[in-house]
């Protein structure tokens, strides 16, 4: 199985219920408050981790007092953390509330993903003959996943890239890419085209291979997900049906499930079963590293699903 290296954010989640938002210039008691280890870049790793890949992490994290509980989060998942560089000032962190309706409010604050540099991570991600491929968000400064990009495709590893939060990049990024993932929101912004069915999905996938991608996967919610590769090989794999409690991290459990699937040699189509199941496990349960299942579990699901 070849290895992956997830290149991006690492953040503390601070999750306040309240029994309804404050007014501005109001106060008000929480109901509860937790503590979770977040971000992006982290929750692909840890999702990658427990789907049964050789995962290692380039961030970084602050001087503060989150910095350890961040970084032995991905330790206790196996993640390699020795490239997790530490940086003066706070981690990141977001400050996240939540009604009694599920609504949330989230301010996010960078910390230490926002002084990654190009030079920091490209040195980790250039050095990897043996990597398989790197994973990149967008919860990182820009130019540190171009320079990451631009070394991985040089020394060979695949580029695997989740545009998120959405944000359009340049045409000369896209023949860098093996692999586009992005949901509805992400392929409109980025391709300008409305997406909400496999037919729009289609569509967006052609308009992202005519730029240079290998192969593009549009996710589509409880819809599932639509493949399209430069070879013309389509799938459409359904969302397992589940009774969903939190779609947290759906997204990112998805593509970490399926970067370990395919480090490890499964098909397109196999590794999308595999990731559809994985983030069908991750709707069931709140949260979102708390809610990301291992491959035990995974490969449990599949069969009971071969059962039916
Ligand atoms: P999204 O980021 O919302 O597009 O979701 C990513 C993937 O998670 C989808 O392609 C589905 O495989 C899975 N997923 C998301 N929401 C649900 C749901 N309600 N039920 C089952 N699977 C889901």
């Amino acid at each position: 199985m070849g290895k992956l290296l997830v290149v991006g954010s690492i953040n503390m989640d601070i999750v306040s219920t309240v029994s309804q938002f404050p007014l501005p210039g109001e106060t008000i008691a929480s109901v509860r408050t937790d503590f979770f280890p977040g971000g992006k870049g982290a929750n692909q790793a840890v999702a990658a981790a427990r789907a049964g890949a050789d995962c290692g992490m380039i961030g970084a994290v602050g001087d503060d007092s989150f910095a350890a509980a961040l970084l032995a989060a991905l330790q206790q998942d196996g993640i390699a953390t020795e490239q997790i560089l530490r940086k003066p000032g706070s981690s990141g962190f977001a400050i996240i509330t939540v009604n009694e309706e599920g609504e949330n409010h989230i301010v996010l604050t960078a910390g230490a993903n926002g002084q990654l540099t190009a030079e920091d991570a490209a040195a980790g991600a250039g050095n990897g003959a043996d990597v398989f491929a790197v994973l990149l968000q967008n919860e990182i400064p820009w130019d540190t996943n171009f320079a990451v990009m631009s070394s991985a495709h040089s020394s060979g590893a695949r580029v695997f890239y989740n545009p998120a939060p959405a944000r359009a990049f340049p045409d000369h990024v896209f023949p860098l890419l093996h692999t586009l993932i992005m949901n509805e929101t992400e392929a409109a912004v980025i391709t300008g085209l409305a997406v909400n069915d496999e037919h729009s999905a289609k569509a967006s996938a052609e308009w992202a291979l005519d730029k240079g991608v290998e192969e593009v996967i549009i996710t589509l919610g409880a819809k599932g997900c639509f493949y399209l590769n430069k070879q013309g090989q389509a799938a459409a794999v359904s969302a397992f049906k589940v009774k969903p409690v939190d779609t947290t991290a759906a997204g990112d459990t998805f593509f970490g499930a399926y970067a370990a699937a395919s480090a490890d040699g499964l098909s397109a189509e196999d590794a999308l079963t595999f990731a559809a199941a994985a983030a069908a496990l991750a709707v069931t349960k709140q949260g979102a590293q708390a809610s990301i299942p291992n491959k035990a579990d995974i490969e449990a699901f599949l069969q009971r699903q071969r059962e039916k």
